[in-house]
């Protein structure tokens, strides 16, 4: 498997060749099109130039005019009827020409050789500095006719200016390159690392660190992973928990039912031994019930929505109904209950706000002081209802109000040991109320009492 970094370093080298190809190909075009004509004209005019200054000056040394030109930057051949030729500036390359050019020069016609120059050829024969590539003129000194050939010395003209544009080329060329292997390693790197991380994740170790500080997609990316790895811990560490309490909930009850169960195979028991036995198993029986009842509850609160089945009812009806069920419990326990439960609608599952109402009354019964007081209020809003249940009870101090709606979470105190319960109750409450885009909250004093909170929509 070719790695990102090298498939990304190939990739941009090829890009690189790719475009060069292709820019020299239309530079080449370009050349062949627009600047080879034109070159071709302005050499003829300077040929031509040179051989009207010959023309029109008798006197001038011929020799000593075209040596000096050739010193200036031009190649030259001069060659006449007789065959007498010679070479001025530095030499050509090849100094082929064929007699039928030279024929024709000499009998007046102008030899546009560069632009006629093998067609085939690339920008690059713009430097060919062969006779065939030269502009030829007829020239005529004291009666005398000559044909002379002439192109530009680039060597001579150009040749700094060359060397430099091949040094900054190949400069450019291996910048780039090193450019590129960097500054991929560079882009490539917090993708390295990310995998890294994902792959200790996947061996189910939260231990990920990542000291990614940009400020790019990639950035981003390494702060949601990161984020998502604190995510999954937590919900790793609820997972262990929840496993534990629930084991732990079911061994206790589970092993007293054992322990009295053996008891009871005492045949020396006397009668209210046995019936005090019993009872104590029923009790952890009623436990059992109640925590597996709670649990499989949550559980499909958890699952989805599909369970909230919503109607329209009256809340009033319901709360009073609920308080009915609970009036001799409350009058055993020589509490007073007051309540204002003006006619309300609203728009719920029934029996899923049954349990909510249920578990507020009954942790408003337990965690009460001996002949405390409840109060259960309907307060009407623009578009929610508030539901009040306040109790006049232990209270509960920040840090635990803060918790009470975890899972398995009681507050541990003397007193509250000695309550039933799971600390299951009111998780379920706040599940519901979720499920009803609703809002849960709790106010609360210690030892002054409580006011659990539920505001629901009423549509
Ligand atoms: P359970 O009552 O079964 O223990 P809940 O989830 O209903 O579980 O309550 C969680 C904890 O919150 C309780 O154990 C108790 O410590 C505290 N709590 C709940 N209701 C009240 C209340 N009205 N006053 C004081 N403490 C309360």
């Amino acid at each position: 498997m070719k790695s990102l970094y090298l498939k990304f370093v190939i990739i941009t080298i090829s890009i690189m060749i790719v475009s060069g190809i292709t820019s020299f190909l239309l530079s080449n075009a370009y050349y062949q099109v627009k600047l080879k004509p034109y070159n071709d004209q302005k050499n003829t005019n300077i040929a031509l130039d040179i051989a009207t200054f010959v023309g029109e000056n008798p006197n001038t040394n011929l020799n000593a005019y075209l040596e000096s030109i050739g010193n200036i930057g031009y190649h030259l051949y001069l060659i006449n009827p007789n065959g007498q030729n010679k070479f001025f500036g530095s030499p050509f390359r090849d100094e082929t020409l064929s007699d039928e050019t030279i024929e024709q020069v000499l009998n007046g016609q102008i030899f546009h050789g560069m632009l006629h120059f093998s067609e085939g050829t690339f920008v690059t024969g713009f430097f060919a500095n062969e006779l065939t590539n030269t502009i030829g003129v007829p020239l005529t000194h004291n009666e005398q006719k000559y044909a002379l050939f002439l192109r530009p010395d680039i060597e001579l003209l150009f040749n700094e200016m060359r060397k430099l544009f091949a040094w900054m080329l190949l400069f450019a060329i291996l910048l780039s390159i090193i450019m590129v292997v960097l500054s991929t390693k560079y882009l490539i790197k917090p993708i390295t690392k990310l995998t890294k991380a994902t792959k200790t994740l996947s061996n189910g170790e939260f231990d990920v660190t990542l000291d990614i500080k940009r400020h790019d997609e990639l950035g981003e990316l390494s702060q949601s992973f990161l984020d998502m790895v604190k995510k999954l811990e937590q919900t790793e560490d609820i997972r262990k928990e929840f496993i534990s309490n629930v084991s732990h909930d079911i061994q206790s009850p589970l092993s007293n039912i054992k322990g009295y169960t053996n008891l009871l195979a005492d045949e020396t028991l006397s009668t209210e031994e046995k019936e005090k036995y019993i009872s104590i198993i029923n009790g952890e029986i009623q436990r059992l019930s109640t925590l597996t009842r709670q649990l499989l509850l949550l559980a499909s609160l958890d699952r989805n929505e599909d369970i909230v089945k919503k109607e329209v009812f009256r809340l009033d009806i319901q709360l009073k109904e609920l308080i009915k069920s609970y009036q001799w419990l409350i009058g055993e326990k020589g509490m007073m209950l007051g309540y204002s439960l003006s006619p309300t609608e609203i728009y719920g599952d029934p029996s899923l706000l049954y349990a909510v109402w249920d578990n507020l009354l009954t942790n408003a019964i337990k965690y009460n002081c001996a002949h405390g007081s409840i109060d259960i209020t309907i307060e009407q809003k623009e578009k929610t209802v508030c539901i009040l249940v306040k109790d006049t009870g232990i209270g509960l101090s920040e840090t635990n109000a803060k918790r009470i709606f975890d899972r398995f979470y009681r507050v541990d105190t003397s007193r509250t040991r000695t309550i039933e319960g799971t600390g299951l109750g009111l998780s379920i409450v706040a599940s519901i109320v979720k499920l009803h885009h609703g809002d849960l909250r709790v106010e609360s004093d210690e030892n002054q009492g409580s006011t659990f909170i539920v505001e629901l929509p009423t549509q």
